[in-house]
């Protein structure tokens, strides 16, 4: 059987939860075995109900007020209760901060291996990217374990919905609240304002081919014509031009838009990895020969000073 644990916020399922389900999917039609999805929280079951419509065996909540507002400790302790009852020979979760925050020591409660930011699974085994996206490693684990999978990896609308919605159960689980050390406050207010580029449908991105700061407002308004969120490559960041949470790659975010436009961004692989799971890539560069365009599904090899104003010129129509 396979857990996938999805991850909400203010009552919103975010996509890589879908997309960590597509994934169980696929492992399941190679595999066989169930798939149940667990839920988190206090006051969820509207999300537990959305997710059901996944075409999956069971949705599990395990509702308590400990669970209201995310900790690492409340989410390890639930999902230790839950794994123990369940049993999963396997436990998928969504590569994304919160993951990240709480999976390791999860895995370590449970003595079972962890195998991080998975691009595929097949035949039981995973495909993960090291040294920077220059190798894909393939990894075979032996025993139950627990894998958390790349935003973008797999594609959201590729999760197959059920005939009729999946059974929601709640699990009998108490959480001893006063084992949760953290005491979480109020979002900063910076955090308040940040994007989350990895939930973007549409990217407008910006390289070191934008010349200067000033010019960033051309970026800017065709980000807005096309309804797209900004981001650049890291010198554009590094240079204080645009906040680090707008980076993408490999020290950056990652992303898996619908559509992705890079302007003036050479292609480099520490950006690359950060952006290769888009949908659809654009790219506009006025070199040829730049790495960008062996990824681009549609290359402009042209002045983005001149092809970027015609654009908002047509968008705008
Ligand atoms: C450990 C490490 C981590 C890193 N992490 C990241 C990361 O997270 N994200 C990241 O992006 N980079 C990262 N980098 C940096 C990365 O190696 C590249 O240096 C960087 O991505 C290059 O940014 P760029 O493409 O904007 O600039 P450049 O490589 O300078 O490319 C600019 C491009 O603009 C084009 N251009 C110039 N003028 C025009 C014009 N008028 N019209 C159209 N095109 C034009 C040029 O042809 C060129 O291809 C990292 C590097 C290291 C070592």
């Amino acid at each position: 059987m396979i857990l996938v644990i999805a991850e909400h916020r203010d009552g919103k399922l975010n996509r890589a939860t879908l997309e960590t389900v597509a994934a169980a999917q696929t492992a399941s039609a190679g595999a066989g075995g169930p798939i149940k999805i667990a839920v988190l929280g206090a006051g969820v079951d509207a999300v537990a109900a959305e997710i059901a419509a996944a075409d999956v065996a069971e949705v599990i909540v395990v509702d308590d007020a400990a669970l209201k507002d995310y900790t690492a400790d409340g989410h390890v302790l639930a999902l230790q209760a839950l794994i123990d009852a369940e049993k999963p020979d396997r436990v998928f979760l969504p590569h994304t901060y919160q993951t990240r925050d709480f999976a390791p020591a999860l895995a370590a409660r449970l003595k079972r291996p962890l195998v991080t930011d998975c691009v595929s699974v097949k035949d039981g085994s995973y495909v993960r990217p090291m040294f920077q996206g220059k190798l894909q490693a393939d990894i075979a684990v032996e025993g139950p374990h627990l894998a958390t999978f790349q935003i973008g990896a797999y594609r959201a609308d590729a999760m197959k919905a059920g005939g009729s919605p999946a059974a929601v159960r709640k699990a009998s689980i108490a959480i001893d609240a006063s084992k949760i050390r953290q005491r979480p406050e109020a979002p900063f207010k910076e955090a308040k304002q940040a994007v989350d580029l990895s939930q973007a449908e549409r990217i407008v991105s910006v390289g070191r081919g934008i010349k200067s700061q000033e010019h960033l407002q051309l970026a800017q308004q065709l980000a807005q014509a096309m309804g797209a969120e900004i981001a650049a490559s890291r010198p554009i960041c590094d240079a204080g031009w645009l906040p680090m949470d707008r980076q993408i790659g490999s020290s950056g975010q990652t992303v898996a838009p619908r559509l992705y436009v890079a302007l003036g961004i050479s292609g480099a692989i520490q950006h690359l990895v950060g952006m290769k799971g888009a949908r659809t890539i654009v790219a506009i560069n006025k070199d040829p020969e730049a790495p960008i365009f062996e990824i681009a599904d549609y290359g402009i090899a042209g002045d983005l000073f001149e092809v970027v104003p015609a654009m908002i010129a047509e968008l705008s129509k």
